[in-house]
């Protein structure tokens, strides 16, 4: 047989795309495993979906994704939110969903449920958050950082951030297409550009409300995976993919209640500021894995050991843009995250402390 190109296989691929499916949706229902990768598979409904109601539960073999033992290996699928399927088109969908165990309890990987429930706890806040996830491409192959001369490093940082033309930038049709794909799904994302690492990328998404922040990165996630996959690219959301001088990556996360969005809201960022500082290593234990590799207080970074914080600072924990300081009110980031967090436990934790009140 011929070599064939995945992307030669893709165009074939099309023809069949286009064929009728007879009135017939696919829901390819996505769920997250326990080791913060996503699985789908995929179910042919009847008709077309109108509400997340219409879509039926689900299950399939815990054991296999390491979130149930064999003995007691079915883990149940509840759909949450549904998205229009931008690899499939028409009406078929994209289908979110969180896991739930033989015995009625939340599984030990639903991040979720407890989520929502802070956030239905604070909808009166209106606690919006914007994510900015950075992350790496990888040689499918051999695992290298995709583009770089092999066995070599390409020039030093400086280039690279926001960067334009050949050797610049790596894979910028990867990026283009997932930034299509995003909007064809309904996500708000709210940007993409080039990272100070060369083949390290960045998109945003938000604001979005309470909730919907982490429904919607876990979607542009699985969409990333997706797209990757047909460019034979490899994604990694390691904070730190390449030890040296070279940026990690981080996941920062931005920040505002309805009283901070309002003319003299900086009384409110300033004492949400002071609540976080207070609760440092509590958050720190849940803003990502080997986020201590790249929290060193080089590159872009404040040291994981301390909380700082500072305007228009991008060596602090916290940094306050500094067009919000002028015009007295807006939002906050948080630059401790890294990039491979769950959203539900950050976006958690963030309302918890915030619009909780600590006593000293
Ligand atoms: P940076 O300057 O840190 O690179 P970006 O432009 O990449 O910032 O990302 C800023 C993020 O902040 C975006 O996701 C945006 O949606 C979000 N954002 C903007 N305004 C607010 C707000 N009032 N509350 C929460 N998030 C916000
Ligand atoms: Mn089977
Ligand atoms: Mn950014
Ligand atoms: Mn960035
Ligand atoms: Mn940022």
């Amino acid at each position: 047989m011929p070599e064939i190109s995945i992307l030669e296989h893709t165009s074939t691929l099309s023809k069949y795309m286009d064929l009728d499916q007879r009135g017939r949706v696919l829901a390819e229902y996505i769920w997250i495993d326990s080791e913060g990768s996503i699985r789908s598979k995929c179910k042919t409904l009847s008709k077309k979906v109108t509400d997340i109601s219409q879509l039926p539960e689900w299950n399939f073999d815990g054991s296999s994704t390491g979130q149930a033992p064999g003995h007691n290996s079915d883990v149940y699928l509840r759909p949450v939110a549904y998205y229009p399927d931008p690899f499939r088109k028409g009406d078929n969908i994209i289908v979110l969903t969180e896991c739930w165990n033989n015995d009625g309890t939340p599984n030990k990987f639903n991040h979720r449920h407890e989520c929502s429930k802070l956030m239905a706890a604070h909808t009166k806040e209106e606690v919006w958050f914007g994510l900015e996830q950075e992350y790496t491409l990888l040689d499918p192959v051999d695992g290298s950082i995709y583009g770089w001369p092999k066995g070599g490093f390409p020039a030093p940082q400086g280039p690279y951030y926001c960067g334009v033309g050949t050797g610049k930038v790596f894979a910028r049709d990867v990026i283009e297409a997932h930034y299509r794909a995003c909007l064809h799904a309904g996500i708000n994302i709210s940007g993409i550009n080039a990272e100070v690492m060369p083949s390290q990328w960045e998109f945003q998404v938000g604001p979005c409300e309470g909730i919907e922040m982490g429904d919607s990165l876990w979607v542009a996630r699985y969409l990333l995976d997706r797209v990757a996959e047909e460019f034979g690219v490899k994604v990694t959301l390691h904070p730190k993919p390449l030890k040296g001088d070279w940026n990690g990556a981080g996941c920062h996360t931005n920040v505002s209640t309805v009283g901070m969005r309002k003319p003299g809201g900086m009384k409110l960022i300033e004492s949400a500021i002071e609540k976080l500082s207070k609760k440092h290593k509590e958050h720190m234990s849940l803003y990502g894995s080997d986020n201590d590799q790249r929290l060193t207080g080089r590159h872009e970074t404040a040291s994981m050991e301390s909380f700082s914080y500072g305007v228009a600072n991008r060596g602090a924990s916290i940094r306050i843009p500094r067009s919000v300081q002028a015009e007295g009110y807006g939002y906050f980031e948080d630059r401790r995250p890294a990039s491979n967090i769950d959203p539900y436990l950050v976006t958690g934790i963030m309302v918890e402390t915030i619009c909780g009140s600590i006593p000293d």
